[in-house]
């Protein structure tokens, strides 16, 4: 069952060219940025701290404007194409779950009641249909996270932005959060660029890493994980993942030496 079509049938969704981000001040956060995103890409943005990462996913979700060059969508962007988790999960502490995860419907003006269903079966997905009527406080980080998730994937984006969602997680539900990312992925279809600067969890999920150096920020190389979706906690453990793992982390090497 592939996850994808083969990755040079695929569709442009996304174009980011020669953009740069210049900050008051005169800091280059960015320098001149190219990416061609494709439909069902799963993109890494790996690199150091301050390499820019978070300024080009800031971009991309249109948070934010290039100092010089553009983003382009292949299509208009319709509303609900695009859904962004953060470090912080960012829920609305006074309401319930359900709620939380219906505030991008709200946002476009929808009634609860017309998006009952979706609410419920993307609850599901994150595996919280049992908590849709708890409050933030009564859940775990890793919970917390699955929430936003939720929120993200509820429209059923084309793309999903995130910066760095599970760093702040310990270890075992990081990896939990990971396999079920991919198959969360996998149902909906969508494209999703996920910042990190860890290089095991960057080629667990990847098909593309574009490793990054900081002052300026700027691509350095992009690596191409080739192993084949579902990827499973076998693939974890194998030695395909091992070479993906160091092929990775010598491009990163190189891209802290080159800073
Ligand atoms: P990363 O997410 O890779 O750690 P960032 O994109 O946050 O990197 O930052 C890249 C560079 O831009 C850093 O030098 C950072 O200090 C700077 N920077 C980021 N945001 C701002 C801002 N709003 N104003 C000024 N400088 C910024
Ligand atoms: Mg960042």
């Amino acid at each position: 069952m592939p996850k994808v079509a083969p990755f040079d049938s695929r569709a442009e969704l996304m174009r980011v060219s020669s953009v740069d981000k210049v900050f008051p001040g005169n800091v280059q956060a960015l320098k001149d940025m190219s990416l061609a995103v494709r439909e069902g890409d799963f993109i890494s943005l790996l690199g150091p701290s301050g390499c820019g990462k978070s300024t080009a996913l800031r971009l991309m979700a249109d948070l934010s404007r290039p100092t010089s060059g553009s983003i382009e969508w292949a299509q208009p962007r319709g509303k609900g194409d695009l859904g962004v988790v953060f470090q912080e999960p960012t829920l609305m502490p006074w309401t319930t779950v359900a709620q939380n995860v219906f505030l991008p419907f709200r946002l476009e003006g929808k009634s609860y009641a017309e998006v009952k269903d979706d609410i419920l079966d993307v609850l599901k997905l994150v595996g919280l249909d049992k908590f849709q009527n708890a409050y933030p406080r009564e859940l775990s980080g890793g919970m917390k996270m699955r929430v936003a998730i939720a929120r993200a994937m509820v429209t059923q984006p084309k793309l999903i932005l995130m910066d760095e969602p599970f760093a702040a997680l310990d270890e075992i539900t990081r990896f939990k959060l990971n396999n079920d990312l991919l198959a969360m992925q996998a149902r909906i279809g969508c494209t999703v660029i996920f910042v990190t600067h860890s290089v095991f969890e960057s080629v667990f999920l990847s098909d593309r890493i574009v490793v990054m150096a900081a002052r300026p920020g700027r691509v350095i190389e992009e690596v191409r994980v080739d192993a084949p979706y579902p990827r499973t906690e076998d693939f974890r453990t194998s030695a395909e993942y091992a070479a993906h793992c160091r092929a990775a982390s010598r491009a990163l090497e190189k891209a802290m030496e080159a800073a």
